[in-house]
């Protein structure tokens, strides 16, 4: 199966139903698809100007029928002649952050169960400041409460560049915050903080019960609110059942719009897995679907990982999608219960795409082709677990200091060099991959 070509001529199916057949065969007939990508479609035609026509002309009807098709937003690229396609460029979603990447309200599905909270953060990024501060987001693991936080973002500085925007989760705040005491830098560290248009603060569960940090979050907490500026927080729970929150920021916190996120229900879903398998460029019956979307019920996370399962199947198996691959993929991604790798796992594939072994990477070598992937595992631990910085230094016998400035390190290549995207991709599939097998 060709998805590529399917999703074309579903596309044009779609198309024929808007345009005159004249129009269709001038302007498409000896157009070709060339990549569906996470966020867009490109194309080739043959003349620059059929391409302008295209676009000026036909790119919103595109457009919206692949939202129709695939419930989801494309944007459109279209190559002339022998024009050579440069996979990720100006790629429109890249956000502020490099972890913020494909995380904007276009591609959260919004449904009963999380509709309230995706409200909430429209209104927030629409008026940051004015309408809900704090907005404060509440559910279990793998609902979207990271999704939105970062979708609020990325809204905000795509219509405001220019305002100052800091995102941080709660374990990182106290290590953060430990360190420059330890160092005589929290000066430093306040600034950094507290000089912050808008600030996203992920898992605040993390700082409940430690005390020195909770009170230098509530001065941060006071200094940026009492500036007028947002505060976006995210939690596994609401704050009345944080036992150890102190009650000076529970009351802040409740002081705000609280909004909560529970699991999806069956339609919901569907939309997710639909949107997802289309994103990879995974055209899936409607009848495996809804038997993904009735097999995993709890968690957004996990449908997804059912998802690129399906695709690394189809991709490095070259096995057709079936009940069975489907079934394989469920039990693979539910049988710890949760979606994350181990850590080992992560080590041990980001060696051996280097040819390496994980001893290099926990060793004392510091040459350039040991440094980088030790940085690349360091920086995939940080992307595809929960482990604090600590505790990712720890695997590789490096302190926490070393394992942030690793993990910025590689965040600054990403975000210059595209080979080294490829590479994190590449890594992260095959981490994804083989994390069932061990
Ligand atoms: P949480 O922070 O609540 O643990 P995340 O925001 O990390 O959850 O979501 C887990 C995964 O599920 C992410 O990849 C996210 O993009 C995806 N996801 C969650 N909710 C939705 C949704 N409504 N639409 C699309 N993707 C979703
Ligand atoms: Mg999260």
């Amino acid at each position: 199966m060709n998805s590529l070509d399917d999703i074309w001529k579903m596309l044009m199916q779609s198309l024929s139903t808007q345009l005159t057949p004249t129009a269709i065969t001038t302007w498409f007939s000896d157009c070709s698809p060339v990549e569906l990508e996470e966020y867009r479609l490109v194309i080739r035609t043959t003349t620059q100007f059929k391409k302008k026509i295209i676009t000026e002309r036909f790119a919103s009807s595109i457009k919206a029928s692949l939202s129709e098709l695939f419930s989801c937003d494309f944007d459109l690229l279209v190559l002339v002649g022998e024009e050579e396609y440069i996979k990720g460029e100006e790629n429109p979603t890249d956000g502020p952050f490099p972890e913020m990447a494909g995380y904007t309200f276009d591609n959260f599905i919004v449904g009963n169960s999380n509709k309230f909270a995706h409200a909430a953060a429209i209104s927030v990024a629409e008026n940051p400041g004015k309408a809900y501060n704090p907005l404060f987001i509440y559910g279990n693991s793998g609902l979207g409460k990271t999704h939105l936080l970062m979708a609020i973002g990325h809204s905000i500085h795509e219509r405001f560049p220019e305002k100052k925007i800091s995102y941080i989760k709660g374990d990182d705040f106290t290590n953060d915050l430990v360190n420059s005491i330890k160092e005589g830098k929290t000066l430093e560290f306040r600034t950094k903080h507290r000089n912050v248009d808008l600030f996203l603060v992920d898992d605040i569960q993390f700082i409940a019960g430690k005390q020195s940090t909770q009170i230098e979050f509530f001065h941060t907490f006071n200094s940026i609110y009492e500036a007028g500026n947002q505060i976006v927080i995210t939690s596994d729970r609401p704050p009345m059942e944080m036992s150890l929150l102190d009650d000076r920021l529970r009351t802040r916190f409740e002081g705000g719009l609280m909004a909560d996120i529970a699991p999806p229900d069956l339609e919901t879903r569907m939309a997710i897995a639909r949107n997802k398998a289309t994103r990879l460029g995974l055209l899936l019956p409607d009848e495996i679907i809804e038997y993904i979307a009735a097999s995993i019920t709890a968690n957004v996370r996990q449908l997804e990982g059912v998802i690129k399962r399906l695709t690394a199947y189809r991709d490095i198996l070259n096995d057709d999608i079936t009940k069975e691959s489907v079934d394989r993929a469920i039990e693979d991604v539910t049988r710890n219960g949760t979606d994350i790798p181990n850590p080992d796992n992560i080590i041990r594939e980001t060696a051996k795409y280097f040819s390496l072994k994980p001893e290099d990477l926990k060793g004392n070598n510091r040459s350039r082709e040991i440094a980088i992937p030790r940085q690349i595992s360091m920086y995939l631990l940080r992307q595809l677990t929960n482990l604090s910085l600590n505790d990712i230094g720890k695997e590789l016998g490096r302190n926490h200091t070393t394992a942030l400035s690793s993990i910025r390190k590689i965040e600054e290549m990403m975000r210059t060099d595209s080979e080294m995207t490829g590479v994190i991709r590449d890594i992260t599939s095959n981490i994804t991959t083989s994390s069932g097998s061990n």
